[in-house]
């Protein structure tokens, strides 16, 4: 049997020096918490990058597809954020925001750019968690109200706070983290009471809303969080019109909507740069990590002049947030997603990609649904595609599979049933045809698992 065969690529990978992978496993054991968990019962030891892909210490070369969780948006050591990043460093990598600098400002004023309505103050912060923390305190102090809600199946970080949002059995821990916060139904079209076929799914879901806000709040809310398109939770995309039903239903609560773009952002979903217009709303405050800074530790909350000035009320301070290095980077990385029109590719093949993924779904009853937008796509593995019981097995066989074929994919869903591709946006035609071979060859060498 012939294997697939990776896109020809011209980068030769440093030979590497470092310690081995025996070692390098033997130093994490010992120094680093043993919460963090490895991918791939034979993890693999990633020592280079170059745009859409990744090299082992052997200089095996794998299709990233999964983007370092979604966060590699423009490639992998990229040469003109790598530049941008470098002369940065030599000029100035830290003043903190006591100080006037020119790079936070111009790149507050770019970012804001690509933003609708009147959401155009910045407060830049170092993760995604850090951005939803501080979006909850704000929607808090605007409203004068306490309760938030979020969705069920929701990722929204690991912090007590947005431990609290995500609404995960296996991501939150039994400390005492979420009061006043609260999770209603998920607008999930595959799982939910309400299915595909239904043209009023999205205002029906929506209703819940309105339902558990009398049931189980004052009556007054601070705000409502929902991922655009939900990424750890297996990219469920909402039916059309549900967050615009929804806005309005938390509004008339006194609450303010936060879209968590974190995933969903930057061009990727190619309909829209923001995962928030493929729904036709324009939120309250809207928080973004990973692609923004394509791996450096960059995140921000955008919000309305009105609501930032609520931070006012005390001190506000985060020492790393918007530092001069990030900040270029993150400029850096706007400029390119614009001119290489990086949204537009993600639509192109993301048309590609699922219409590949549908064919594989004809061929293998095991996969129940094919979802997502542009490249941040999923499928769902069943073992039935009527009692839709999720194929945990099979799914943790094709994804080992994978990456032996060379494409590296990603797994969600509470029960790790949901492959997730969501690679760098510069993959092209070539690599989407690869990663399709490789997840036929995947499903059909581990038929027998189930
Ligand atoms: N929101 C979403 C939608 C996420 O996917 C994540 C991370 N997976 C976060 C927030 C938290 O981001 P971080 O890990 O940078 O704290």
């Amino acid at each position: 049997m012939t294997l697939p065969e990776l896109p020809p690529y011209a980068h030769t990978p440093k030979p590497y020096t470092g310690p081995s992978f025996e070692a390098t496993m033997a130093l994490r054991k010992q120094y680093l918490n043993p919460a963090l968990f490895l991918y791939y019962k034979q993890p693999i030891m990633i020592v280079e990058g170059s745009m859409q892909y990744v090299y082992d210490q052997f200089g095996r070369r794998y299709l990233d597809a999964f983007g370092g969780i979604v966060t590699v948006s423009v490639g992998h050591a990229h040469p003109e954020v790598t530049e941008a990043a470098s002369k940065q460093m030599e000029t100035i990598s830290h003043t903190t925001t006591i100080y006037l600098n020119n790079v936070i400002a111009e790149y507050a004023e770019k970012l804001a750019a690509t933003m609708p309505g009147n959401l155009k103050v910045c407060y830049f912060v170092n993760s995604g968690s850090e951005a939803n923390d501080l979006a909850l305190l704000m929607a808090r102090l605007y409203t004068g109200n306490y309760d938030a809600l979020a969705l069920r199946n929701a990722y929204h970080g690991g912090v007590a706070t947005t431990m609290a949002l995500t609404s995960h059995s296996t991501w939150k821990f039994n400390t005492a983290h979420s009061f006043g916060v609260h999770h209603v139904k998920n607008a999930d079209p595959y799982r939910g009471q309400w299915g595909y076929d239904d043209p009023d799914a999205g205002s029906k879901y929506a209703e819940e809303l309105t339902e558990f806000i009398e049931y189980g709040t004052s009556g007054n809310i601070a705000g409502f969080f929902a991922e655009s398109i939900q990424g750890v939770g297996g990219v469920v995309v909402f039916p059309d019109g549900y967050l615009k039903e929804a806005y309005k239903r938390v509004r008339a609560a006194g609450g303010v909507c936060i879209a968590d773009e974190v995933q969903a952002g930057f061009g990727r979903t190619g309909e829209a740069f923001w995962g928030f217009e493929t729904q036709g709303v324009i939120p309250d405050i809207v928080t973004m990590a990973k692609s923004i800074g394509n791996g450096a530790p960059l995140a921000a909350v955008v919000t309305t002049p009105e609501i930032a000035a609520t931070l006012q009320q005390k001190i506000h301070f985060n020492t790393f947030g918007g530092n001069p290095v990030s900040c270029i980077i993150g400029k850096t990385v706007l400029e390119i997603i614009e001119r290489d029109q990086l949204q537009a590719r993600c639509a192109v093949l993301g048309k590609r990609l699922l219409a590949g993924l549908r064919k594989l779904m004809e061929k293998y009853e095991v996969i129940g649904d094919v979802r997502g937008k542009g490249l941040m796509v999923a499928i769902e593995l069943v073992t039935n595609r009527e009692t839709k019981l999720p194929a945990t097995a099979r799914t943790a066989a094709v994804f080992e599979k994978a990456k032996d074929l060379g494409a590296l994919i990603g797994k969600g869903g509470l029960h790790g049933s949901i492959l997730r591709i969501t690679p760098p946006m510069c993959v092209n035609e070539a690599d989407i045809d690869f990663l399709l071979e490789v997840l036929d060859r995947s499903l059909q060498l581990t038929a027998d698992v189930s």
